[in-house]
């Protein structure tokens, strides 16, 4: 192990490893530090990810993804059901991956490019001095050693701590942070192109249930609901047992995935002298889908694409760094994150009446986009009102 990068990655997901990989390929030398023993397991994730997100970065390739979706559908509490289709409206809809393989593929790459890799290599404190981050102080195998940087990336996901061990504010409320339960099930009746997305107080208060086909005869089930409403009986895992009982009584469970999904606005600065923070541990993580492998590594892309140059200029300060995080807010992604947001804290205020009326109006449509947006816009078209109440939210 050197003790000394131009970059250091926390965090071996999808955002640390399209740091990692843009680091390496702009000729840096760049190490990444993951603290599980593999990389990809064990996934906490329902795996969805648009097609057209996807290209942007890799071709998409058999071998980690588990089923093309052409079909998207949301059950309404009353069992009303959007259907949005591909084939009707003329653009693509996306993947479920096997993220074991795609995480691996990414970390894989920013290897081919030269980055370094360490497994079950936990970050335990920042180096600090004078008031700037120099890299890391890490663990493997009981033992500790530093690796310096002139740039360190906190790309540690949703339990996060590298960021507030440097000083930086990433307080959560509960009510903010989706508390998730899935199973992978095998052996039921489903679409294995659609994924189906069912909301209400009594599937899942605040949030959505969620069934992502995996293949022909398995899909990703799972619930996600604020953490401030899960109590005895009312946990995440309790709706999905419930649901399960009811739907797929016959299903069987190879698979339990526990965890939290931020969904938040991103945290207010994503720089410090040496050092950003990227993918969910930035929170930018869409507030209604709870959706962030994407965004992880298009943060993950433009955080090491300003660091490079930030080296090359031989300034890391936080206003050298600091095009990353405008550049990332002012980005079609930024801005959508906060419409997203301000859409959510609305829906969220929504009775399963209000729900059943808005998805009876939009009912049958032939949608010419799968997005939220389109279906945003689709909803506003028929209750005008709407609009007024969502210019109200701050
Ligand atoms: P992560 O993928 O979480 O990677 C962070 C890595 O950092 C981890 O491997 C962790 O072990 C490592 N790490 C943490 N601390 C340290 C440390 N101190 N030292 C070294 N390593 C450390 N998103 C979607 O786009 N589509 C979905 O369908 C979807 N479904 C989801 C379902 C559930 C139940 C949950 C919980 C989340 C879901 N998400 C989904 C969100 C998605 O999983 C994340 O947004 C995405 O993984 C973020 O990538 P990341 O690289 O920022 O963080």
């Amino acid at each position: 192990m050197k003790s000394e990068y131009d970059i250091l990655v926390i965090g071996g997901g999808p955002g640390g490893a399209l740091a990692a990989w843009t680091a390496a390929k702009a000729g840096l030398s760049a190490c990444i530090i993951e603290k599980r023993p593999a990389i990809g397991a064990p996934v906490r994730c329902a795996e969805g990810i648009g097609k057209e997100l996807l290209k942007e970065f890799m071709e998409p390739d058999p071998r980690w993804i588990s089923a093309d979706i052409q079909r998207a559908r949301i059950v309404a509490p009353d069992g009303t059901s959007i259907a949005l289709d591909e084939g009707r409206a003329g653009t693509e809809v996306g993947y479920v991956l096997d993220r074991k393989f795609f995480d691996r593929e990414l970390v894989w790459k920013a290897s081919e490019a030269g980055a370094d890799v360490f497994v079950k290599t936990r970050a335990v404190a920042p180096i600090i001095e004078e008031g700037r981050v120099c890299g890391a102080t890490v663990e493997f195998c009981g033992k500790r050693c530093d690796i310096r940087a002139k740039v360190t990336i906190a790309a540690d996901g949703v339990e996060s701590k590298f960021a507030r061990w440097c000083g930086i504010d990433t307080t959560l409320p509960l009510r903010e942070m989706m508390s998730c339960a899935q199973y992978l099930v095998t052996g039921i009746d489903i679409d294995p192109h659609s994924n189906d997305f069912y909301l209400g107080e009594e599937v899942a208060p605040q949030g959505y249930l969620w069934v992502f086909a995996k293949g022909e005869r398995s899909a990703n089930i799972g619930v996600g609901i604020p953490a401030s409403k899960s109590k005895p009986g009312m946990r995440a895992k309790d709706y999905l047992d419930r649901f399960m009982k009811e739907r797929y009584p016959e299903g069987r469970i190879i698979e339990c995935v526990f965890g939290g999904d931020p969904v938040s606005r991103p945290l207010s600065c994503t720089v410090a002298d040496g050092l950003m923070i990227v993918g969910d541990a930035a929170r930018v993580v869409d507030p209604i889908t709870g959706g962030g492998i994407g965004n992880a590594m298009i943060t993950g892309r433009m955080a090491a694409e300003v660091a490079a140059k930030a080296i090359a200029a031989g300034d890391t300060s936080k206003a050298a760094l600091m095009p990353y995080d405008e550049g990332w807010r002012s980005s079609k992604m930024g801005r959508t994150l906060e419409r997203n947001y301000r859409v959510k804290e609305y829906f969220i205020t929504l009775s399963d009446e209000k729900m059943n009326t808005l998805a009876r109006s939009i009912e049958g449509i032939n949608f010419s986009e799968i997005t939220v947006m389109a279906l945003l816009k689709e909803i506003i078209k028929r209750n005008p009102k709407l609009l007024l109440e969502l210019k109200h939210l701050k």
